[in-house]
């Protein structure tokens, strides 16, 4: 979850640095937010609405949650009321099927909201993938992070939506981003999506009254069964302060396999859901030592107990009131309506898509089947450690392989993609630099050849951005390089560098670089994203990396079209390994000298249940298929450079005259001679339905390319074979600068 995505309103110019955190909002979305403020200098106070002084005019920001992390439902206006007479902006996290039936934080005065999208039908993953959301009074629209959707008319008039602006932020301004975020949760936003479109205003109001008349009637239960309720405004969470002994409380639980939240302080908290059905109540009732059934107690309570229906909480103003949330109510319907999307796509079962994700692999089916098992969908993140043994195989287990793959010592899962990894990563050289009494170290030094996300992640983590020249080659500058090493030796703090580069060129300098910058008291960030090219073949870790991160949605299969979701794990040599991230509700940091991070995710294991999908890839590939992988990987680009390099200029070629695993073509020069750009190839491409597949025995090919004698056997683009899945990527100046 991206529930700090928010924080980009506290600009770095910003003269108020304080930031207002009602200490009842979720633990994990208080680590995150601390973590994330702590980096950019921001700081957090931890208060109750009545400590919060805004009078100062030093304060951003507050945020608070709506109900609380007890489950209460408060009237936040007189807070708000304050905030805004300072200047102060309010942000309210919220629960979005709370929202149904509750008046929503925008009707009483919120200037930002935020939340998880998860309860609109998306499964609990053991934490994620799950899609945030983030909304704006009009007045903030503009500052938003990454892409808007407007409405515009066609030629023909007819309304029309479009991508307001077309390439994300990052990679126009860099390290003046508000946002690194690359890969988001595309998918599941769409998964919420449709639960929306299916169900309906009405239908999501019924599904929300239910879950709260569930509630009511286990609430009615607890009372008469001695217990005190911490709150009478609630909408689907209840905090007890049992009549009797807890841990008689707690074995019941055990019996009926229910889990409850436990507090410190020895209360506990019960939550329900949508699947709730009256055999859970009954056990929940039988837990808390009540003596009648959920039918016995609802009898007993009458028509009059509607709870927050009944007060001035409930919601009155009307939602998903657009037609497309109103049309597909059936299952036909709404099946229907998702192929018809379906069909205005271009996707790689049509043709090739001329998208510069680096090296995204296609993936097979085998792959994808386990991340539906109830096993894996259906279980909280939070559960005790010995519920989840399974997962924790599979952590270890994927730690393993990975550690073998990168060189690494110490893999952590927390992050969801790779801009997060890079945060998270360059966070914990920041905690490392920190803890040696090194606080001064700030200098990132970035090619500017980097992807976007490199310059704005260093900026999150706090850092100043001194950018690399480029040299002929699309290589590092290296004097360049030297000057500014030297220039900014007594602050250096990290140099972030692409391995192959952004160009496509395995540097011959990369152990020498790693080497100046360790010299000089820095790290090295090695952007792993694109380890397509290298998985078998050589590791970060040997030749002198301290840390990376990997897409694991990239050169490890699970599928991200669409944008998301993915993973981003980050790897580090030992002396990083105590700074990984921790967290505030599971204890993931096992590191007997840990000194954490912080915490970039809400969930301990980021999106964990679309790990499976890297697992199977890596178990069914094994070693030897891995490497062969890759090796294919580097004998496509070549090929390809070799068959095109009489047609057009290839930008950049090691020294030996090899490209990586992409390569670039100029398409520039066509822009005189024929008015023909990039953008019209790739579309021209795709008219082709251009997507071969390989036919040849790639042992045959590989021996053919160290004779340097290419045969067209092998042809390739997004193709697939059974003993490995590879993309070649050709992008950039070609076809994707303006796509
Ligand atoms: C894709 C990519 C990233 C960003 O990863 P996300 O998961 O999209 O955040 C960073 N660096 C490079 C080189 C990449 O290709």
């Amino acid at each position: 979850m991206y529930v700090s995505s928010f924080i980009p309103f506290l600009n770095r110019h910003n003269k108020r640095r304080k930031f207002y955190i009602d200490a009842r909002c979720h633990p994990q979305t208080i680590a995150v937010v601390q973590t994330r403020a702590n980096y950019t200098g921001v700081i957090t106070e931890l208060k109750l609405p009545h400590e919060m002084d805004f009078s100062g005019k030093d304060v951003s920001g507050v945020l608070f949650q709506y109900p609380d992390t007890e489950g209460k439902v408060e009237d936040f206006s007189e807070l708000i009321e304050r905030a805004h007479q300072n200047g102060t902006l309010a942000c309210c996290a919220t629960d979005l099927l709370a929202l149904c039936i509750l008046k929503p934080p925008g009707e009483f005065g919120v200037d930002v909201v935020l939340g998880s999208s998860q309860r609109f039908g998306v499964p609990l993953c053991y934490g994620g993938p799950h899609a945030a959301f983030f909304a704006v009074k009009e007045n903030l629209v503009r500052m938003m992070p990454g892409r808007m959707v407007g409405v515009t008319r066609d030629a023909n008039g007819k309304e029309v939506y479009r991508l307001a602006l077309q390439t994300r932020e990052q990679h126009i301004r860099r390290d003046k981003a508000t946002s690194n975020i690359c890969t988001a949760q595309a998918l599941l936003a769409n998964m919420a999506a449709m639960y929306g479109v299916y169900h309906g205003s009405d239908g999501l109001k019924d599904i929300a009254r239910r879950v709260h008349n569930a509630t009511l009637i286990l609430a009615e239960g607890l009372r008469r069964a001695g217990h005190k309720l911490h709150h009478d405004l609630f909408f689907d969470t209840l905090t007890v302060t049992c009549g009797c002994s807890v841990k008689e409380v707690l074995d019941r639980a055990a019996l009926r396999k229910i889990n409850v939240r436990i507090y410190s302080d020895g209360k506990l908290g019960v939550s329900l859901d949508e699947t709730v059905n009256e055999k859970d109540l009954d056990d929940i009732l039988w837990i808390f030592g009540c003596e009648s059934s959920a039918e016995l107690v609802a009898e007993g309570m009458g028509e009059e107990t509607k709870g927050i229906l009944s007060t001035s909480f409930k919601r009155t103003s009307k939602f998903l009131t657009h037609q497309v949330f109103n049309s597909y109510h059936s299952e036909t319907n709404i099946v229907r309506y998702m192929k018809r999307l379906e069909n205005k796509d271009i996707s790689l079962v049509h043709s090739m898509i001329p998208l510069g994700s680096c090296t995204m692999k296609l993936n097979s089916s085998a792959e994808l089947a386990p991340i539906s098992w109830k096993e894996f969908a259906s279980i909280h993140p939070f559960v005790p450690l010995d519920q989840a043994q399974g997962y924790q195989q599979l952590f270890k287990d994927l730690e393993k392989d990975l550690c073998e793959i990168t060189g690494y010592d110490k893999i952590s899962f927390q992050p969801n993609s790779g801009a997060q990894g890079e945060y998270a990563g360059l966070a914990a050289i920041k905690a490392y630099l920190n803890a040696k009494g090194e606080r001064h170290r700030s200098v990132c030094l970035i090619p500017r050849s980097a992807h976007g996300t490199n310059p704005a992640s260093a900026q999150m983590a706090g850092m100043k951005i001194q950018p690399i020249e480029v040299d002929k080659n699309g290589s590092i500058d290296i004097s360049h390089l030297k000057a500014m090493v030297d220039k900014h030796k007594e602050n250096l703090a990290a140099i972030m560098i692409t391995y192959p580069s952004t160009n496509g060129v395995f540097e011959e300098e990369i152990a020498d670089v790693c080497d100046l910058i360790h010299k000089h008291g820095g790290q090295v960030y090695l952007d792993g994203a694109n380890m397509n090219a290298q998985v078998g073949l050589c590791r970060p870790g040997d030749y002198g990396s301290d840390v990376s991160h990997l897409n694991l949605h990239k050169t490890f299969c699970i599928p991200h079209g669409g944008g998301g979701p993915g993973m981003g794990p980050i790897g580090v040599k030992k002396h990083l390994a105590p700074y990984l991230p921790t967290h505030p509700v599971i204890k993931i940091q096992t590191d007997k000298d840990a000194c954490p991070l912080g915490t970039v995710s809400a969930a301990p294991w980021g999106s964990s249940a679309i790990l499976p999908i890297s697992w199977v890839y890596i178990k069914t590939m094994g070693a030897k298929g891995l490497k062969h992988a890759s090796e294919i990987a580097i004998l496509n680009a070549n090929y390809m450079a070799k068959r095109l390099e009489k047609h057009y200029k290839i930008l950049f070629r090691g020294v030996r005259g090899y490209v990586a695993h992409e390569f670039i073509l100029d398409t520039r020069p066509f822009k005189k001679t024929a008015n023909v750009e990039a953008v019209d190839l790739a579309k021209r491409l795709q008219d082709y339905g251009y997507l071969s597949v390989c036919k040849g025995e790639l042992q045959e090919g590989r021996d053919r390319l160290f004779r340097r004698d290419c045969g067209d056997r092998i042809r390739g683009n997004g193709f697939k074979h059974k003993e490995g899945t590879f993309r070649l990527d050709i992008r950039k100046k070609s076809f994707t600068m303006r796509v």
